[in-house]
């Protein structure tokens, strides 16, 4: 009996021991085994028994980055008493951040009816992958366009475009040559052209539709409408303005001056014509074929530099109009090198009556005769010819007769005569001209904005 007393007693004691060690022994808590990337990491750990908190007593270590995915080691170590505890735990840095999209262009898109909506562009962009763009899957809906990406840890993130089949933009339409035309009573209007585009029907030229009509035997101002309309019924009208004027043939008309004018130079003529200008005290005005220190000397001494022609060529300025207005810029920019102002003032080779052009190019005086004028040109003709064109048959008494029996106090007296080589005559001339008008109560002026346009009748 006491055998057995003995051994109850000791079981008894070895349970309690267990039970006692069971309570006693020290339990590892570990809670954040998950971290989102970029976040501060700090262990969670703690060590207690049923008694107490033994937490001051672990040592944590761990190689966490938690700028890159991944799994990492966290290694907690304990010690009490006869335990000894050395445990690795995995900690995973994790990515939980969708992605974004962000849409080029309104979340309302808009498309031609009954034509595909062009993509205006996205961006995608993600907090660990950077830029997803090129991941983007794109699928169409019902009048929407839905946009998905996914980044490397499987978040995924939509957006959607609604779609708008619609058109509400006008087309446009553009007029060939000026929008102001000018013709001269009789000359023949041509329509000088036009083009329509539409964003959603392309060219719809053909669908232009003018009204209007010019009527050339009429002074007056006439307009004719351009109108067209697209497939969605958006319409667009575009007028163009023809005035019509008179032919002003002024060859009477004016103010009583003298207006000298030199064609075709500088040459050595243009330096001892400005010599005897300058003793004379008379202002004149230069139609030049080109432009040296003669030009810049006439033009700082008050006379008028105007552009003749860089050629000089009837049958290259007259075979058609771009050639000629390349040969009239082509002057234009040597004055200004050589004077630095842009003339506005012009003659036409031949003057504007001249019939050598209906060899080159039939009916280009009448077109370019208003057309010079649509570009901001005055042109002038003369209305006293001292007939010193050609060379030197025709002497100085010729030339003088010419000009003085044909000046009029009636009359705007533009004289032509020309100071290239050759013209001597001119030259010797000039000093009796001068003194005989002044003598008859002539003044002699430069032209400038306010002097009377003189304008033969045009012949071609
Ligand atoms: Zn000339």
């Amino acid at each position: 009996m006491k055998k057995y007393m003995w051994l109850i007693i000791i079981s008894v004691f070895v349970i309690l021991i267990s039970i006692l060690v069971f309570l006693l022994y020290p339990r590892v808590r570990f809670d954040n085994r998950n971290v989102n990337l970029g976040e501060v990491y700090n262990p969670d750990v703690k060590v207690y028994n049923i008694f107490t908190d033994l937490s001051n007593r672990i040592r944590v270590s761990n190689n966490v980055d938690t700028s890159k995915l991944g799994s990492y080691d966290v290694k907690v170590e304990f010690k009490y008493f006869f335990i000894n505890i050395k445990n690795k735990y995995a900690v995973e840095v994790v990515d939980k951040e969708n992605p974004v999209i962000n849409l080029v262009g309104s979340e309302i898109g808009r498309a031609c009816p009954g034509k595909e909506y062009v993509e205006e562009g996205y961006t995608a962009s993600d907090n660990y992958d950077g830029d997803l763009t090129d991941k983007v899957i794109i699928e169409t809906g019902d009048n929407k366009i839905i946009y998905t990406v996914s980044d490397s840890s499987g978040n995924a993130f939509n957006t959607e475009r609604k779609i708008e089949y619609i058109d509400e933009e006008a087309p446009t339409i553009k007029l060939s040559g000026n929008s102001t035309i000018y013709l001269y009573l009789g000359n023949n209007y041509q329509e000088l052209g036009y083009s329509a585009i539409d964003n959603c029907d392309g060219d719809i030229t053909d669908k232009v539709v003018s009204t209007g009509n010019v009527d050339t035997s009429n002074v007056g101002t006439y307009k004719i409408t351009y109108t067209v309309t697209d497939s969605s019924n958006n319409t667009t009208s575009v007028e163009r303005t023809i005035v019509v004027k008179k032919i002003v043939t002024q060859m009477t008309y004016g103010n009583g001056n003298v207006y000298l004018t030199f064609d075709d130079g500088p040459s050595e003529r243009t330096r001892e014509i400005l010599d005897i200008l300058d003793e004379e005290g008379v202002k004149a005005t230069f139609f030049v074929c080109g432009a040296n220190a003669y030009t810049k000397r006439a033009y700082d001494s008050g006379h008028t530099i105007a552009l003749h022609s860089n050629t000089h060529n009837y049958s290259y300025i007259y075979a058609n109009s771009n050639n000629f207005f390349e040969d009239l810029n082509a002057i234009d920019t040597k004055v200004f090198n050589v004077i630095g102002i842009h003339s506005k003032f012009t003659r036409f080779p031949g003057g504007s009556s001249n019939t050598i052009s209906r060899r080159y190019h039939t009916g280009i005086m009448s077109y370019l005769t208003s057309e010079i004028e649509n570009r901001g040109y005055t042109y002038f003709d003369w209305n006293v010819d001292s007939n010193d064109a050609g060379s030197d048959v025709y002497s100085s008494d010729n030339i003088y007769a010419n000009v003085i029996n044909h000046l009029s106090h009636n009359k705007t007296n533009i004289v032509l005569m020309h100071d290239s080589g050759g013209h001597s005559a001119t030259v010797n001339a000039l000093r009796n001209i001068i003194r005989t008008a002044k003598g008859y109560g002539y003044s002699f002026k430069a032209i400038d904005s306010s002097t009377p346009v003189i304008h033969h009748g045009v012949n071609n």
